[in-house]
């Protein structure tokens, strides 16, 4: 067998998805994975689960036993195992369900169906699958088309093909069962389609026998015998366990297409009496009742027919309905055509009534179904949706995000750029000119002075040219650094231009201003610089101080007289600190 499953990495989980296609294979990877010492332990315990699981569906009692154990052992050796301890209890469930207890299997179910949003798809596919089995198995055939349409949304998101194939073989059976046929033939014709492509011997039978069914149901018996013929003819080894075992189907085929003899061939080369299903025991009783029509053999038809209805009027709950109808018809037709008419009447009551019941069935079901398909397209819809918003918002998010970054620093870069002056790190003139004036109008309230200082560097020109421009930068920087280091927390030292600076000293009468100032000519004067050529050499700067009173003159025409105590000084012979004369008026 082939499936897209083998090529690729080996793995536990590629294991797990080759359960249901081909217990044998998925079996000899997982063993492989089990026994790799080399992987991590909770991958191998997902392995050995696997083989439980492969145990609990084709082995033996004692198969079974042996996995349970490995599986306990498995996981205390290597917990946490969360994956595979799930698996651990999905098994248990099935183990319940191969003893006949369908409803405890289905408790055991419940807790991980209600996590199957957080599990791996095959995993909550598999219990969804076992969930509808289980439920079904305990006649509620509503809740078994729920799981069934769950698992069948899980098995095509897992994109594992085989969970597909048996989705739809699940959900396509119990339609057909419920005698739903619109719902059941395109499910299982997508069925066999897919097993097909699969390429599992074992979910072809499966398909073929369930759409052989349908058609029949449907009426087109010429499509299901050809079906029959080419998938389960052909495919059928006499060693193939009961339930590969599709005679039923074929001599059905034949039957519907009035070859007596080569159904009867078909059905008599298998025993066809499995004790545990009480469906089989109709549908062949019915089979063979007609063969008995067929041949002439009419009271023994009806015998057979009272027969099996009698028994089931005593207990055959899980009877298919449509076979028992199937039966009923037949009964009367055989009591008609040996006169029995009372009893043919009563027959052909009891087939209508039947018949009734199941169109009421199908209709139910048709109408749960488009129910349930809706409600599993919203919910899909709306997760996909609400992943698809989440995605959008986050990469807005993330690109406002990037774009506030950027914004912050563009700002902070264009307000470095329109307030600082970037040689010197000082605040630049357009600064000066705004804080300043609102430094002074706050301390005007206050009644309190602001001193300003006009600095301009001495013979700078001379810098320059007898130790280039270089070096005249690192003088100015200089002063920079001395002005910084010398000023106070609440002082604003400004590149005002060129070679000059101001220096605006809140608070500060004028003796203490030209104090300070003197102080800072003198730090400065301290300060050796050195050209490219090693030539150390000072530089010296003069200043006008001029201090604001309570009159109303504004920033500007402090600065006017600050310049003109520093040409004062300039004058003077440089190298000096001058207080501004007192405003005039
Ligand atoms: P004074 O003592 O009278 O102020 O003489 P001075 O040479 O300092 O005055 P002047 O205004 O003649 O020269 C100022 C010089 O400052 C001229 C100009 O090249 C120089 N200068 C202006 N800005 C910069 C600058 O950013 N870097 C350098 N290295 N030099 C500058
Ligand atoms: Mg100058
Ligand atoms: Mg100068």
């Amino acid at each position: 067998m082939s499936t897209e499953l083998e090529t690729g990495e080996g793995s536990a989980e590629q294991a797990l998805g080759l359960l249901i296609a081909d217990g044998a294979a998925a079996a000899a990877l997982a063993r492989q994975r089990r026994d790799d010492a080399t992987l991590p332990g909770p991958e191998r315990a997902l392995a050995q689960a696997v083989l439980l699981l492969v145990a609990l569906r084709e082995g033996s009692d004692a198969d079974v036993a042996l996995e349970q154990a490995a599986t306990d052992a498995a996981l205390r050796a290597w917990s946490p195992a969360p994956r595979a301890a799930d698996l651990q209890a999905h098994a248990h469930a099935l183990f319940l369900r191969r003893q006949g207890r369908a409803a405890e299997s289905v408790v055991v179910l419940e807790p991980l169906h209600r996590r199957a949003g957080d599990r791996p798809a095959v995993d909550a596919c598999l219990t969804a699958a076992a969930m509808g089995v289980g439920v079904s198995m305990a006649g509620d055939d509503t809740a078994a088309l729920e799981h069934f349409y769950q698992a069948l949304a899980l098995a095509r998101r897992s994109g594992n093909r085989s969970l597909l194939v048996n989705a739809l073989n699940n959900l396509g059976s119990t339609q057909a069962d419920l005698f739903n046929l619109d719902d059941a033939a395109p499910m299982l014709r997508e069925c066999l389609e897919q097993a097909l492509q699969l390429g599992s011997r074992r979910q072809v039978i499966y398909a073929a026998g369930n759409q052989v069914q349908c058609l029949c149901q449907m009426g087109q018996p010429a499509q299901a015998l050809a079906v029959a013929r080419q998938h389960l003819m052909g495919a059928a080894r006499a060693d193939d366990p009961p339930a590969l075992r599709r005679h039923e189907e074929v001599a059905r085929a034949l039957l519907d297409n009035g070859l007596v003899d080569e159904a009867e061939t078909w059905l008599a080369s298998d025993a066809g009496v499995d004790p545990m299903s009480n469906e089989m025991g109709t549908a062949r009783a019915w089979l063979q009742a007609r063969l008995l029509l067929a041949r002439g053999r009419t009271t023994e038809a009806l015998a057979l027919c009272a027969g099996h209805l009698q028994q089931q009027h005593h207990g055959g709950q899980g009877t298919a309905a449509a076979d028992q109808l199937n039966l009923l018809r037949l009964a009367a037709s055989a009591a008609r055509q040996l006169g029995a008419h009372a009893q043919a009447y009563d027959l052909l009551q009891q087939a209508f009534v039947k018949h009734e019941q199941l169109l009421g069935r199908a209709a139910r079901s048709r109408q749960l179904s488009l129910q349930i398909t809706h409600r599993l397209r919203q919910a899909e819809w709306e997760r996909d949706t609400a992943q698809q918003l989440a995605a959008r918002l986050e990469a807005l998010n993330s690109s406002l995000q990037a774009q506030v970054a950027e914004n912050l620093r563009l700002q902070q870069q264009l307000r470095a750029q329109a307030l600082e002056d970037p040689l010197t790190g000082l605040h630049n003139r357009r600064h000066l000119m705004e804080a300043g004036a609102a430094l002074l109008s706050l301390l005007r309230r206050r009644r309190e002075p602001l001193a300003v200082a006009l600095v301009d560097l001495d013979h700078f020109k001379h810098v320059n040219d007898e130790h280039g421009h270089e070096a005249g930068d690192q003088v100015l920087c200089g002063f920079a650094e001395v002005a910084r280091r010398h000023t106070r927390a609440e002082d604003l030292a400004c590149r005002y231009g060129g070679e000059e600076f101001v220096l605006l000293l809140p608070g500060a009468r004028a003796e203490q201003a030209a104090a300070r100032l003197d102080a800072l000519r003198a730090r400065f004067l301290e300060q050796a610089f050195s050209d490219a050529e090693g030539r150390a050499f000072r530089c010296s700067f003069s200043a006008g101080v001029a201090v604001s009173d309570d009159s109303a003159e504004g920033l500007p025409a402090l600065l006017a007289r600050a310049d003109a105590a520093l040409y004062a000084a300039k004058e003077a012979g440089r190298n000096r600190v001058l207080l501004a004369a007192l405003p005039a008026g």
